[in-house]
Parts: structure tokens; sequence; C-alpha cells
């Protein structure tokens, strides 16, 4: 085996299915995101377990890419870093009002603040310990989730009232695009004006707005003029497009770091007119080779690819007949089917040999890409391969 992914079988023996992740592939999509955003910062976004490839392992690598930021969702998974020793500048952006800011102020993660309520508790936070919590204020320019919507002028006195007290220190202004994969569409230039609009506004009130940032992974390769101080991609560092119709990875420097691969665990003649899987929702059309894959929805394998997911088995691709079960997933071999239980079929990769992409899997279950690699569940062990471990 030549694919980089294709870990060593040491690593895998006895598993009925794993998940490669290439640290390497991490490492190297970040050094293109940092070269293409320069003179712009690079915040690599390792929410979700890092889109399913190990939050710590994406983290490390992407840090050796040269990110000079993390960015996480939530304040839990910044801890979780914190823990495992990652001590690069960190942002979260989701915590409810009961959230405990002081243990994020202890491990010097910076929280937005897109509420008066958050600004609030960051302040409490930064009074009970004695000193100043660094925030990120985050401005709802139109995409109609989180950040200050309608207040923002008032929400920058209040702001301008806690940095004169010395209880919080602003390190960064931000906002999220709502269309950055359709760069043409008029709301990427409007967020874009309100966003300046917004920062002008902080200065009229006597405040530095600090690290200026909009872009996500689209917007990093399709929006220059978005890239401002900082861009947050996440999607990219895993090596998927964030535009499909516009661009494959490879278009855009950019190599996939998952892999999926599982072992057949039976393979059985069948009779013309077998029904197969609950529901019966494939029938054989002739007599034929069945063969078991040990993949399913608990393992995020989309049950909305029934009949539609794709799999490589031994060089060819077969697509899942009827329904994906909870564990497993059938496949129509044909009949003459030479393989035995206990070989390898792949479910993802880079499609460099053929074998289907979460691009793929995404059309087959009517989804996006994202979520196909996000939704890869940890009863598959992740091995790491690449030099970043
Ligand atoms: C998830 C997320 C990102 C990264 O988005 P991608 O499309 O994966 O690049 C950036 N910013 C925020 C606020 C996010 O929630």
């Amino acid at each position: 085996m030549t694919d980089p992914l294709a870990p060593s079988a040491p690593a895998t023996a006895g598993a009925s299915a794993w998940v490669t992740v290439d640290a390497a592939a991490i490492r190297d999509n970040v050094a293109e995101l940092v070269r293409r955003a320069a003179p712009a910062q690079v915040m690599a976004v390792v929410k979700g377990d890092a889109y399913g490839h190990g939050i710590v392992t994406a983290a490390r690598a992407a840090l050796a890419g040269g990110a000079a930021w993390l960015g996480v969702a939530q304040l839990q998974e910044a801890l979780a870093l914190r823990a495992a020793g990652v001590e690069a500048p960190l942002l979260t952006w989701i915590f409810p009002p009961q959230a405990d800011l002081g243990a994020a102020l202890d491990a010097g993660i910076e929280v937005t603040v897109g509420s008066a309520w958050s600004l609030r508790s960051a302040v409490a936070a930064a009074r009970e310990r004695g000193q100043a919590a660094r925030v990120q204020a985050k401005v709802d320019t139109g995409l109609g989730r989180g950040g200050v919507l309608t207040d923002w002028e008032e929400f920058t006195l209040e702001l301008a009232r806690a940095v004169a007290e010395g209880s919080v220190e602003l390190t960064g202004t931000w906002s999220h695009l709502a269309w950055a994969d359709a760069p043409e569409h008029p709301t990427v230039r409007a967020q874009q004006e309100r966003f300046a609009a917004a920062v002008d506004a902080l200065r009229r009130v006597g405040l530095d707005p600090g690290l200026r940032h909009l872009a996500n992974s689209a917007a990093t390769l399709t929006t220059p003029a978005a890239h401002l101080d900082l861009v947050r991609p996440g999607l990219a560092v895993y090596g998927l497009s964030p535009v499909p119709d516009l661009g494959t990875p490879a278009d855009f420097g950019l190599r996939e770091a998952m892999r999926v691969t599982a072992r057949l665990t039976q393979v059985k003649r069948a009779r013309a007119g077998q029904g197969v899987s609950y529901g019966h929702e494939y029938t054989t059309p002739r007599d034929t080779v069945l063969g078991l894959v040990p993949m399913g929805y608990a393992d995020g394998i989309p049950r909305h690819a029934g009949n539609a997911g794709p799999v490589q088995v031994g060089g060819r691709r077969y697509m899942v007949a009827g329904r994906v079960c909870m564990d497993q997933v059938v496949l129509d071999l044909g009949p003459d089917f030479d393989g035995a239980p206990g070989d390898e079929v792949t479910l993802l990769g880079r499609g460099a040999d053929g074998e289907p992409t979460a691009q793929d899997w995404a059309e087959a279950a009517g989804t996006i890409n994202y979520e196909i690699v996000t939704r890869m569940a940890p009863r598959a062990p992740r091995v790491v391969v690449g030099d970043e471990r």
C-alpha cells in the first residue's frame, strides 16, 4: 500500500473499523492557509473534536503548520485543550450564563462576548479574580445567529466602561458570514461593510477593536477582502473544500486528512430475489455475493445513505444495498466477487485511487462534507499517521 493514509497493521490489529487521521496533512493544510492569508494570522478551528479528526491531534498539527490561534465553539472544548497541555492562544464562543468564566480566565482562554449578559459575566469573573478578562466582542452583521444584533452602540458603551475600570481587555472584534460559500452573494459585501461600521463605532467610544476577523474557510479561500487581521478556517484545515462547486481540495492546495476503513465481516452467496437489510429496500437482481461492512449509523454512517452510500472493495466501487443499520451495512458485491472476510474496504478517503470522498458521501446522503466527517463517532478508533502525533 502506498497511500500515506493507510496505517501500519499493528495499529489496527483486530479492529472492525477505524478512522485514520493524517496529522501531516492537517499541518500542511494550515501552512497553505497561512500562506494564503498572510499578513492576516490563522486561527485553526478545532471545534466538534476537530470535525471528527481528534481535537488534540489536530490542534498540535495546526500549530505545527503555523496557526497562531486555535478556535473552539464551547468553553468545555477549550478547557479540554488546556488540560491536554495545549498552550496556544485560544478563543471560545459558546457558553451559557452558568459557565465558570473564572476557570476560563485562569486557563488563559479568551471568551467571546456577544451579548450584554456575557459581557457582565466576564466582568464579574474578572472582579472576582482581581484580573482583567481578555474578551473578544462579537457583532451580528447579518447571519442572525450569535453576537450583538440591534444594540451594538449601547453594547460599545458598556464595553468601554468595563475596559475603563480595568475588568476587561478587548483583544478582538469579530463576526461570521451567512453566505461565504457563495462569494458573489450580496450579503458577503454587506456584512463586511456592517462589520467596518461596527469597528468604527468601537473606535468612536475610544476602544481599540484588537484583532478584527470575519472569514471562515470559504472566505479565506475565495474572499481576500474579508481576511482582515485574522482568518478562522475550520473545514479547510481538514483538507475539504467548503465550496465544492468552485473547487476541489487539490485546487486549493489542500489534501484530505481523514480515511475511514473497515474489514468485511461476512461474505456469502445469495440467490436472486433476496431482500437485503431491514425493510428489504434492496432486492438482489441476480444470484450474487453479499458482503457485510461493520459500520453503521452508530459509527456516523448517515442512515440517509441507504441504497446510495459508496464503498470501495478491492479497487471497485459499490453502493450500500438497502438500509444502513446501527452497526453494519450490506454490499452487493456481484456474482464474481473473489474477496474474503477480513478484506479491507474503504468508506472514504482522498479519492486518489478511486475511493469515495467525504464529498461523495455528502451527495449520497443529501448533506454537506462537514457533517460526514464531523459525525464519525468515537467507536471507530482514530489512528494518527504523519509526522505530527
Ligand atoms: C465553525 C466556525 C468557523 C469555521 O468554519 P468553516 O466553514 O469550517 O471554515 C469559523 N467561525 C465560527 C464562528 C464558526 O462557528
